[in-house]
């Protein structure tokens, strides 16, 4: 075993799993391990690196801004706030965006302002309010997340959660409407359930629940911290439905594979239940973190990389399914997802997704096992169709070795 991977398994808590892979540097689709062993990354951190590892655009605003000024806390205004938050508000069509760091934080900042809004605008008696999530939802790990979480090892050993939790099943629209009382502030959703595994709703689904929620005065709460900004083949999910939600979480790719950063957006009615000294973060929206994702969703719309994974995404699911059609029938149960969002559902009773993912990284290609059964696919957007053909070829081979 690599002295990196004996150091990180006796000082690190074992709070992961991690294929037995050190990686010391990334370009592009491309990551490289320690003994200089080339992969391609179809992981991406969970979607982190949809602008491809280290893209120099980025590196270069980092590096300019690093030297220039890091952090001053929300204590002050900054030179570079602003523009970011403007840039994010005018791509997504909503009025106001508070920053934080993580995608859980971002997620806790919805909630919370959903929580206030039943209370202050809605009229909810005080301690009333609910919020209701999906089944196979993955929004983070703080307790008040787990808390909506339906995975029993997410939750077990971590209560006792906030009150006023609801779970329905994901797609199930009629289940939302039974679900909804005149407590309810918000329904939180993954336009695609990613942690889930790569989970796209019946067609309409997203519609017919906006509609419902605004019958009913329910927020509507997208959670894009994975699916958001390009990775489904438009730059938001729920674009695949022409709706407008009434709050937006974004996280992962906002960073730009450099930096956490995380956004909860919404308009004047919603976001104006914030006061000052009601919520905040040291370190949200800081200077550094401003430049890197501004210059993010820039590279976003000028490298067109929402019609770059619908084109590779099609093109790859295409591949994934000639592939699948001629393999023995019992091997894998669906390939499923939108844009670079793939998901190959593996039939546990014959082969496991992470004995996949193994295989596939003595090939050179990076992927990780999902809900047990699903490998997936999620290239940096910054793929081309050669590395693609590359990719098929080294599942092809795994796939027919089972
Ligand atoms: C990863 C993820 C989060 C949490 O983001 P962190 O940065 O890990 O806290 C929230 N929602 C979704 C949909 C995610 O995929």
């Amino acid at each position: 075993m690599s002295k990196s991977i004996a150091l990180e398994n006796t000082y690190g808590a074992e709070n992961y799993a991690p294929l037995p892979v050190a990686i010391e540097r990334g370009e592009g689709v491309y990551v490289w391990d320690e003994n200089g062993k080339r992969y391609l990354d179809m992981m991406s951190a969970y979607s982190a690196v949809s602008h491809g590892h280290c893209h120099p655009r980025l590196v270069k605003v980092l590096q300019n801004q690093a030297a220039k000024l890091g952090v001053v806390s929300r204590a002050y205004y900054s030179t570079v706030l602003g523009s970011f938050l403007k840039r994010a508000c005018d791509l997504t069509d909503f009025e106001k965006a508070l920053p934080m760091n993580t995608g859980a934080e971002a997620v806790e900042t919805a909630l919370k302002a959903a929580r206030k809004w039943a209370y202050t605008r809605k009229g909810v008696a005080q301690g009333q309010a609910e919020i209701i999530a999906c089944e196979g939802n993955f929004h983070g790990r703080t307790i008040a997340i787990v808390g909506l979480s339906t995975e029993d090892q997410y939750r077990n050993g971590f209560g006792p959660f906030p009150a006023g939790l609801k779970q329905v099943p994901f797609g199930d629209f009629e289940a939302l409407e039974k679900a909804i009382s005149p407590n309810t502030a918000a329904f939180l959703v993954e336009p695609i359930q990613g942690e889930g595994g790569i989970i796209v709703p019946p067609e309409g689904y997203l519609q017919k629940c906006a509609d419902l929620c605004g019958k009913n005065q329910v927020l509507l709460i997208c959670d894009e911290v994975q699916c958001g900004l390009g990775r489904t083949g438009k730059l938001m999910a729920y674009q695949h439905e022409r709706i407008q939600p009434d709050g937006l979480i974004l996280g992962k790719a906002l960073g730009g594979g450099l930096l956490p950063v995380s956004l909860f957006l919404a308009n004047n009615d919603l976001m104006s239940v914030f006061t000052p000294g009601d919520h905040g973060s040291t370190f949200g929206g800081y200077p550094l973190a401003a430049s890197v994702a501004k210059e993010a969703l820039d590279i976003i719309v000028e490298e067109k990389l929402s019609e770059r994974s619908q084109e590779m995404g099609d093109y790859f699911m295409a591949g994934l399914r000639r592939i699948v059609s001629g393999l023995d029938t019992a091997l894998v149960q669906d390939v499923r997802g939108k844009g670079l969002f793939i998901g190959l559902d593996m039939n546990p009773k014959v082969v496991g997704a992470r004995d996949v993912c193994e295989k596939l990284m003595e090939k050179g290609l990076l992927s990780k096992d999902t809900h047990h059964t699903v490998v997936r696919f999620a290239p940096p957007l910054v793929i081309s169709k050669s590395e693609i053909d590359w990719s098929l070829e080294q599942i092809e081979t795994v796939l027919s070795s089972f």
